[in-house]
């Protein structure tokens, strides 16, 4: 699959009300959607096993969007694969006094995934540059005032690609996805919350308080959609109207993602596989 036309470019002049949310590329049919998405979580099981043999790299994968957009079904159904051992999955909350003492990168920092490990973000320090403008929740985070002038966001857009770059170069490689859904379709899955006993659980007054805010959001995630998307962290915005059809994508970018990493087992040299042999022999022999 093309993932490309996915991907955004650097400060483009990204629209994303030009983007369909409803989109399914060149798969016409879920069938065969479902057979590739478990193809994929295979790939990913195989190149997560070498990523964690090598301890080299890390990947960092974050997940943004508004509510209901299917952030926890697509880590539940494209993470299934994956080994528990070396993956973490990370949901940040509003940030608590404790975090709201600290800059607004501390808390993500602390949970970056160690080598050879696979870290989500279910929300990220993103939230800082989006629920954060959206609410004007700046003069909360206990940053001096002279410091919050009509510049923040230009610069959290530049600090976060700097710390970006900072882990590229260090071999923590960010892939951030966008799950784009339509009104319409929140509206449509906010009431299935509601008439689905067993979904009520998952149905919050918040969200509708959000969702007086979507044009906001929408103009606050497409800023930092294209201010913050660069080779070395893109973004790519996923059309999510259609849940396997985000998924399969999801699975393809992160597939594709791990397969540039050109991932292999370390090859051990002449002498330590000699010393294999060796103690082969006398394990096979009794001797040890
Ligand atoms: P949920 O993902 O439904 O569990 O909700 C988490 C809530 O925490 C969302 O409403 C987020 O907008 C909010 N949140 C996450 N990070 C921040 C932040 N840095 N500042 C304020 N609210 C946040
Ligand atoms: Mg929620």
């Amino acid at each position: 699959m093309d993932i490309s036309r996915y991907k955004i470019q650097s400060h483009s002049d990204l629209k994303l009300a030009e983007i369909k949310t409803n989109d399914s590329g060149s798969y016409g049919s879920r069938e065969d959607a479902e057979k590739r998405l478990v193809d994929n979580i295979q790939k990913m099981a195989e190149y997560q096993s070498k990523l964690y043999a090598q301890d080299k790299y890390a990947l960092l994968i974050i997940i943004q969007a508004m509510d209901t957009a299917g952030k926890d079904g697509t880590i539940k159904h494209v993470m299934s694969g994956l080994n528990p051992q070396s993956t973490h999955v990370h949901s940040f909350k509003q940030p608590s006094a404790e975090e709201l003492n600290h800059d607004y990168l501390w808390r993500a920092i602390k949970r970056l995934p160690e080598r050879g490990s696979i870290g989500i973000f279910n929300r990220s320090y993103y939230e800082d540059v989006l629920v954060v403008r959206v609410h004007d929740l700046i003069k909360k985070q206990q940053i001096p005032a002279k410091l919050i002038t009509e510049n923040i966001w230009k610069e959290r857009f530049r600090q976060i690609t700097d710390f970006e770059k900072y882990l590229f170069e260090n071999g923590i490689l960010v892939v951030k996805l966008f799950l784009h859904i339509s009104k319409e379709e929140q509206k449509d899955r906010l009431i299935g919350r509601i008439d689905d006993k067993a979904k009520n659980w998952k149905f919050s007054a918040a969200d509708i308080a959000e969702r007086q805010f979507w044009e906001e959001y929408q103009h606050c995630y497409q800023e930092a959609i294209s201010e913050t998307s660069t080779n070395h962290a893109p973004w790519y915005v996923i059309p999510a109207d259609k849940k396997w059809f985000a998924r399969l994508l999801v699975s393809e970018i992160i597939t594709q993602t791990m397969e540039s990493l050109k991932l292999e087992y370390p090859v051990i040299d002449k002498a330590q596989s000699d010393v294999l042999k060796e103690f082969r022999q006398k394990l096979a022999e009794g001797l040890i």
